[in-house]
C-alpha cells in the first residue's frame, strides 16, 4: 500500500474507529485548507481579518471559499437577539447567520449560501437525525469519531461543490472555550489527514497593554498559542492583534513560545480604515507564507495584476464635510446591531466621496416627550432600520411624519416600511388608529398585516419570510430611474408582516406610488412619496445586498439627496 495518502489509506481501512465520509469526487489535495483560530478574546476582529485575508488571496488569483463554524447550539442565527449577539445577516438562499458572512460577501463582492455558515447545532441536528434514520450501523454514536466526521464531511462537500483552491475555516469563539473543542479536534484531524502541506493553520491572538505598566505583556498570548499546540494543531502564522504597533522583541518572544518563525508572527494593530487591511497584510507578506505554507507559491505567483492599491483609493472618502444620516431605532451601544446599515452608508460614501457620520437616534425617547426637533438636530437625512416588537415604535411613526411634513429625506428599511405606511395611513388618510396586527393584534384598520402564507406557520424559527425575491418595478418611478429601468431587481427580504392589500387603493389615492411588488402577487415591496426631496421605503433589506464598489442604488439616491442644501 505504499505511495497512498494517510487519507487514502483511512478510505480503504474498513477498521470500525475511522469515521470519514468522503463525499464523491472528493480528490485529496485539490482544495487545500486554511484555518483560522483565535485565542486570548473575542471581539478582536477575527471575520475581519479573516475575510481580509479571503480578499487578498482572491486577488492573488486563487478562488477561495469561507465558512464560518459556529461554536453555538441555534441551529442559525435566526432567533438570535441582535441586540445581544449583532445583527442577523441573511444569505440570498435564506439562511440566516451572523454578521461576519456579511463581511466576507462585502470583502469578496460575491454571494455565500448555507453551506458557507455551519453552527454546532447544525451539526447535532444531522447527526442525530442520522442516528434516528439507524445510519450509524449499529455503533454508539460519539465525537470522535462521529461529530468530528460530521464537520470533515461538511468542509470537503464544500471543496467538491465550490472546486475552490482554498477553503478559509474561521473557528468561531477563541482556544479553550468548551463549546468549539471538537471543531478544534476536528481541524486537528484534518491536518493528519490532508497532510501538513495542504492545511495551514493560523491563530489570531491578543497582546495585552495594561495603562499601569504601559508596555505590551505576551502571557496571556503564549497561554492561548500553548493550548493549542497541546490540541494538537501548531501554527505555521501567528496574527498578534493589539492596540498599538508591537516591537520585534514582543514578536520574538511570542516566536519563542509557539515555535513560529519570527517573521511569521505577525503584528496587527488597530487601524481605522479596514479596506486596507488585505493591502497591509500583503505588505507583512502573510499571503507568501500562506502560499508557502500550501504550497502554492509557484501555481499563485506574484505577477503584478494586484487590484489592492486601486481597491484602497476607491473605498475613501473626503472628511471634510460629512452628510450626518440619523438612524432611528432601539439602540444598547453596539453598532453590530446595525452593521449592514453602516456599511451600506459607507459605500454610498466611497460612491459620492462625503463621509457619512451617523447619529443614533433613541425612540423611546421621543415617547418619552423628547422633542422630535431636539432629536433630529444637524441631521440631513433619517433612516428607519428594521426591528421587530412594538417598544420604540411610536416614536419611529412620530420620525417618519417629521421626515413627510419637514421635506427631510427620508429611508425606511422593512419595519420602516411598513411604521411609513402607518404613519400616512393615521395622519394623511384620517385612520387614526390605524396600526400593524403585530403591535396591536385588535387594531381597527390592520393597515399592516400577517402575511397570508406566514398565518399557517406556527411558532418562533422557521416561519419568515426569508432570502433572495424578485422584485417587479413599476415603470416611470423613481425606483425605476434608480435601477437603470431594471424592470425586475432581486432583493434579500426577513419579515413576517406586509401591507394589508385591503388598503392599497386607498394609500394610493393618498400620493403613495408603490413602486416595487412581488411578482404575481399585490404584495408592496417599495413605496415612493414623488413629490417630497426623497421618501422612499422598501420590505426588503437594501443593505444586506450593498457592496462596497455597488452602493445599492436607493440609499445611493438617499445619501446624495440628504447631502443637497436645501
Ligand atoms: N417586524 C416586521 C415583520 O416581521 C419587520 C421585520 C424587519 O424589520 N426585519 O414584518
Amino acid at each position: 500500500m505504499s505511495g497512498q495518502s494517510i487519507l487514502e489509506k483511512i478510505i480503504s481501512t474498513s477498521g470500525d474507529e475511522f469515521y470519514t465520509p468522503i463525499p464523491k469526487g472528493y480528490v485529496p489535495g485539490k482544495t487545500k485548507f486554511v484555518v483560522i483560530t483565535g485565542s486570548v478574546i473575542s471581539g478582536i476582529g477575527k471575520g475581519t481579518i479573516s475575510s481580509s485575508l479571503c480578499k487578498m488571496l482572491q486577488d492573488r488569483g486563487m478562488n477561495v471559499e469561507p465558512i464560518k463554524l459556529e461554536a453555538y447550539l441555534n441551529v442559525d442565527a435566526g432567533t438570535l437577539n441582535p441586540f445581544r449577539h449583532g445583527e442577523v445577516f441573511v444569505l440570498d438562499d435564506g439562511t440566516e447567520t451572523d454578521l461576519d458572512l456579511g463581511t466576507y460577501e462585502r470583502m469578496l463582492d460575491k454571494n455565500l449560501g448555507k453551506d458557507n455558515f455551519v453552527t454546532s447545532g447544525k451539526i447535532y441536528q444531522t447527526i442525530i437525525e442520522n442516528e434516528r434514520a439507524g445510519k450509524y450501523l449499529g455503533r454508539d454514536v460519539q465525537f470522535i469519531p462521529h461529530v468530528t466526521g460530521e464537520i470533515k464531511k461538511v468542509l470537503r462537500e464544500l471543496a467538491v461543490k465550490t472546486k475552490a483552491d482554498a477553503i478559509v475555516i474561521e473557528i468561531g469563539g477563541t482556544v479553550g472555550d468548551y463549546e468549539n473543542m471538537f471543531a478544534i479536534e476536528a481541524m486537528r484531524e484534518m491536518l493528519y489527514e490532508e497532510g501538513r502541506e495542504n492545511v495551514c493553520v493560523i491563530n489570531i491572538t491578543y497582546v495585552l497593554q495594561p495603562k499601569s505598566l504601559g508596555e505590551h505583556k505576551t502571557k496571556a498570548a503564549q497561554l492561548g498559542i500553548r493550548k493549542l499546540l497541546e490540541l494538537g494543531l501548531p501554527p505555521n502564522i501567528i496574527i498578534c492583534r493589539s492596540e498599538n504597533k508591537i516591537s520585534e522583541k514582543t514578536r520574538e518572544k511570542i516566536s519563542l513560545n509557539s515555535n513560529v518563525p519570527v517573521e511569521k508572527v505577525i503584528g496587527v494593530h488597530d487601524v481605522s480604515n479596514i479596506y486596507g487591511l488585505p493591502l497591509a497584510l500583503r505588505k507583512l507578506g502573510l499571503d507568501e507564507h500562506i502560499l508557502e505554507a500550501l504550497a502554492l507559491s509557484k501555481k499563485f505567483k506574484a505577477n503584478g495584476n494586484s487590484k489592492l492599491e486601486e481597491w484602497n483609493r476607491q473605498t475613501s472618502c473626503d472628511v471634510t464635510k460629512p452628510v450626518v444620516i440619523g438612524i432611528a431605532g432601539k439602540y444598547t451601544g453596539s453598532s453590530d446591531t446595525y452593521i449592514s446599515i453602516l456599511k451600506a452608508l459607507e459605500h454610498c460614501s466611497f460612491a459620492t466621496k462625503k463621509c457619512v457620520e451617523v447619529k443614533w437616534i433613541e425612540t423611546t425617547e421621543i415617547e418619552k416627550g423628547k422633542s422630535l426637533a431636539d432629536a433630529l438636530k444637524g441631521v440631513d437625512g433619517v433612516i428607519v432600520p428594521g426591528g421587530f416588537g412594538a417598544r420604540g415604535i411610536e416614536g419611529k411613526i412620530a420620525v417618519a411624519k417629521y421626515c413627510r411634513e419637514k421635506n427631510i429625506p427620508f429611508l425606511g428599511l422593512c419595519l420602516g416600511f411598513q411604521v411609513a405606511l402607518i404613519e400616512i395611513a393615521r395622519n394623511v388618510i384620517g385612520l387614526k388608529q390605524a396600526n400593524s396586527t403585530e403591535f396591536a393584534p385588535d387594531t381597527k384598520y390592520p393597515v399592516i398585516d400577517i402575511l397570508p402564507e406566514q398565518k399557517k406557520i406556527e411558532g418562533l424559527g422557521g416561519n419568515m419570510r426569508l432570502g433572495g425575491k424578485d422584485v417587479e418595478i413599476k415603470q416611470g418611478t423613481i425606483a425605476f430611474r434608480l435601477h437603470e429601468n431594471q424592470k425586475t431587481i432581486r432583493r434579500r427580504f426577513r419579515h413576517r408582516f406586509e401591507c394589508n392589500p385591503d388598503y392599497i387603493e386607498k394609500f394610493e389615492k393618498a400620493g403613495i406610488v408603490f413602486s416595487g411588488k412581488a411578482p404575481g402577487y399585490p404584495i408592496m415591496q417599495i413605496l415612493e412619496l414623488p413629490k417630497h426631496k426623497f421618501f422612499m421605503a422598501s420590505q426588503f433589506h437594501p443593505e444586506f445586498t450593498s457592496r462596497p464598489l455597488h452602493p445599492d442604488e436607493m440609499f445611493l439616491e438617499f445619501v446624495k439627496k440628504s447631502s443637497e442644501e436645501n
